[in-house]
């Protein structure tokens, strides 16, 4: 802790990135996402249906499955994926509310690791470093090899804690 208990920026902006999850109203997932140019906040979203149409709180999540060929240790399995499709996921939101040009050589923070689809638009997106807290393990490893070949720093969070007020009871 610094001695005059000010929070680092890492810090400050993911308890930004939490107290936008808040927003959610999907019963499976909370995730708030914000865009950082240098210290300044240029965008806010969190993971939703389209604004004014019934959210998973009214209408009850979409769940969808899907299945995805994996290949571990030279064998091929089918692992099977359940998610739910209702909502526009928080880094996608973010992508839709922000500029190009603002996001040229920006960072975003969010409070969870990012999926296949997101992470593959986020690296397309003109950002350069994300910066993430909860883990996403089924998609980390391709996740993480892709933003190595993009050159995008992308790291975890580790020993944060997230405002406690900001931790919703999420169905798993
Ligand atoms: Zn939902
Ligand atoms: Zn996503």
């Amino acid at each position: 802790m610094n001695p005059d208990n000010r929070k680092d920026w890492d810090t400050y902006f993911m308890d930004i990135a939490y107290m936008v999850s808040t927003r959610s109203r999907c019963n499976r997932r909370h995730v708030g996402a914000v865009l950082v140019q240098g210290k300044k906040l240029l965008g806010t979203a969190y993971n939703g249906a389209p604004s004014g149409v019934p959210d998973c709180s009214e209408a009850g999540c979409m769940i969808a499955e899907e299945y995805e060929l994996v290949i571990e240790n030279g064998q091929e399995k089918m692992v099977k994926k359940q998610r739910c499709v209702r909502t526009i996921h928080a880094e996608q939101n973010l992508l839709l509310f922000t500029d190009r040009i603002d996001r040229e050589g920006s960072s975003v923070y969010v409070t969870d690791e990012p999926c296949w689809t997101c992470a593959n638009m986020l690296a397309n997106s003109g950002i350069t470093e994300i910066v993430f807290h909860r883990s996403y393990p089924k998609d980390t490893g391709k996740v993480t090899a892709m933003m190595a070949q993009k050159g995008i720093t992308f790291r975890r969070l580790e020993g944060y804690h997230p405002p406690q007020e900001t931790i919703a009871q999420v169905e798993e």
